[in-house]
């Protein structure tokens, strides 16, 4: 009989989970997923990458893409040429990503820290352990835990596992405990390992697991998704 789907799952009534070894096989394995979706994320620099985690706040790719492209079409995509840039311009560049306003203060901020406490220097920050970098991206204003982990996944090379609304869901249909400490024990912290985590949930959840009507009968994960006792 096929699993049924957790959402009618009664509590308390699940199978014991399988581990996530179990699940990065199942994805790996999958034809549908290119072997060098580790470099998932785009941008030609650990820049690129920290600014485009920071407008991809609520909007989709797409929209970012064309503000990134924007930024490169001005000569402005590069640090100094950002830090020249006062808020009104860098937010009619960014327009296209949403909130700019907002969006354009808030990285006009984070280059100023940066500038401030490091010299300017993304080596100097990304230099330093995990859980001091993550400190000190979560004191920035409008930089959360899913746009902190990203950066420093994506930007700064360290292991830290991305969370976003995608693993959320794929996590909470398979009854999967979203505790970092429980992740870490099940995946050994691999940077390279967690790229290919966060594409995987965001192209499992994009292609298969949907916020409506999820098809699970062609996704990889459906061995895995929990079953009910008899
Ligand atoms: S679509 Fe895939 S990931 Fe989502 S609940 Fe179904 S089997 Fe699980």
């Amino acid at each position: 009989m096929p699993p049924r789907h957790p959402a009618k799952l009664g509590l308390g009534n699940a199978v014991p989970r399988a581990s996530l070894a179990a699940y990065e096989a199942a994805l790996r394995a999958h034809s549908a997923f290119p072997p060098a979706l580790d470099r998932w994320w785009p941008g030609r620099t650990r820049l690129e990458i920290m600014v485009s985690a920071l407008l991809a706040q609520n909007t989709g790719w797409a929209n970012v893409a064309l503000a990134m492209a924007a930024l490169r079409a001005a000569g402005r995509l590069s640090q100094a040429g950002l830090e020249r840039l006062d808020e009104a311009e860098l937010g009619r560049l960014i327009r296209s990503s949403g909130c700019w306003r907002q969006k354009a203060r808030r990285l006009k901020a984070l280059l100023a820290w940066l500038r401030r406490e490091h010299a300017g220097s993304l080596s100097r920050l990304f230099r330093l352990p995990t859980a001091e970098v993550r400190r000190q991206l979560l004191a920035r204003e409008g930089i959360g835990e899913e746009t902190a982990d990203a950066i420093l996944l994506f930007a700064a090379g360290h292991p830290s596992f991305v969370v976003d609304a995608y693993t959320r869901r794929i996590f909470t249909r398979h009854r999967l405990p979203l505790d970092r400490a429980w992740i870490a024990a099940q995946l050994p912290p691999s940077a390279r390992r967690y790229r290919h985590w966060h594409a995987w949930m965001v192209e499992t959840a994009k292609r298969y697991c949907r916020k409506r009507r999820p098809d699970c009968a062609a996704c990889p994960l459906r061995p895995l998704l929990p079953a009910v006792r008899p």
